[in-house]
């Protein structure tokens, strides 16, 4: 998730639920839980106490803080975090680290070992039932003999779409599917949006005064490490931007630990021939891409630049799905940059499913009517509002239906 404090990935300023933790801090976990010593290794080992629904719950709330750990690094694959539970105790535990690495069950199976056998998995995503990169999760949680398997919510990928869990109950494991489904499915939002729509998951950020007028300007800290800004940079795969922006501002990185930089997708129209973005390094073009709208030269060189018929919302953020991104951020600084006309429907049109808002304590002067014109033609309330204050700062999330 987003900032520390946040719910889901990408995005949510609620504070996130006390973490199921194994290892460390068991005693804020939400079920009963209790600390016991063995398991191999010696390390400390969890026990659950109580209803299998509460067993359930809390071992896949563990499976999503696994999966989290991978924020920013797995697209476009989704996140995903897989406990193993034998006689009570967690055997192992894994989760998938990005694309092209093992999924999340292989990781939790090694480390159970012959553990495994006769113990419950609990994993967050429907178990993959195809040969990709790796070879399915299914037969190996099969050919490792689980008694049980806990699965969080069905994967929409039709290639996975519950074969997964058809080919286990079909070797006689007993499937439990839906356990704290809404968490499971806010963790992968942005997989899941690109997965049924294929367009990338869109989050509209801004700043405003007090008397709305957007600003050019985040708030204080929020860019540094541990800030809603910089964790954003971690968790979305990409950053769109005007070419004004790019011109004049230092482009936004993340300063959260391990973080991978977001693409940089820089929105040039009406521009010149020549673009001069002068804060990417050269070896880093292939962190940037520039959509333009016509032919259009860029300083530093090697930057890939795609001339699109259609300067679309729609249109770029299908060529960004196509590229492997689930997830952008449309951060929105300059009222009169190239970003507005694109924003112009995207209520109606369902192109921004969330909206960050930074309402700055300052009363800027008033330039003309108001900077965020646009949307759609109708009013319409955002959904799952969240609001956090952040070092004198007020953070709005909602969701657009
Ligand atoms: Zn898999």
């Amino acid at each position: 998730m987003v900032f520390s404090y946040l719910l889901s990935t990408p995005g949510g300023l609620a504070p996130r639920p006390a973490p199921a933790a194994c290892y460390y801090s068991y005693s804020s976990a939400p079920c009963r839980a209790r600390l016991v010593a063995g398991g191999r290794g010696g390390r400390l080992r969890c026990q659950a106490q109580g209803g299998a629904r509460d067993v359930d719950g809390h071992y896949i709330r563990r499976c999503v803080e696994l999966a989290r750990t991978a924020a920013g690094h797995t697209s476009p694959n989704p996140m995903v975090g897989c406990v193993i539970v034998r006689d009570g105790r967690v055997v192992g535990e894994g989760f998938h680290p990005k694309a092209g690495q093992p999924h999340a069950e292989v990781f939790a199976l090694r480390a159970a070992g012959d553990f495994a056998e006769n113990a419950t998995a609990y994993v967050s995503l429907e178990p993959c039932n195809h040969y990709g990169r790796t070879p399915p999760c299914s037969e190996a949680l099969i050919k490792a003999k689980v008694k049980e398997v806990v699965v969080g919510m069905t994967d929409p990928n039709p290639i996975v779409a519950s074969k997964g869990i058809e080919k286990l109950r079909g070797a006689g494991i007993d499937v439990r599917i839906g356990v704290e489904e809404a968490l499971c499915l806010r963790l992968n939002e942005a997989y899941i949006h690109r997965m049924l729509t294929g367009r990338a998951f869109a989050t509209l950020r801004t700043t405003l005064s007090m008397n709305g007028i957007v600003m050019d300007q985040i708030g204080s800290g929020a860019d540094q490490p541990g800030g809603y800004y910089s964790q954003l940079l971690k968790e979305y795969d990409g950053i769109v931007i005007s070419s004004n922006m790019a011109k004049t501002t230092a482009l936004p990185i993340s300063r959260e630990a391990g973080a991978k930089q977001p693409l940089y997708i820089i929105i040039a129209q009406g521009e010149d021939s020549k673009l001069h973005i002068p804060f990417l390094h050269e070896d880093s073009v292939s962190n940037a891409i520039v959509l333009a709208d016509s032919p259009v030269t860029v300083q530093p060189a090697g930057v890939s630049i795609s001339v699109l018929d259609q300067m679309s919302l729609d249109s770029i953020l299908q060529l960004l799905s196509e590229r492997g991104l689930c997830s952008v951020l449309v951060d929105f600084r300059d009222a009169g940059g190239s970003l507005a006309s694109l924003l112009n429907n995207f209520q109606e049109d369902k192109l921004v499913q969330k909206v960050i808002l930074e309402l700055s304590p300052v009363w800027m002067p008033s330039p003309g009517p108001s900077n965020l014109a646009f949307g759609g033609s109708q009013s319409f309330p955002l959904k799952n509002v969240e609001h956090k204050e952040v070092n004198g700062t007020l953070l709005l999330e909602g969701y657009v239906q």
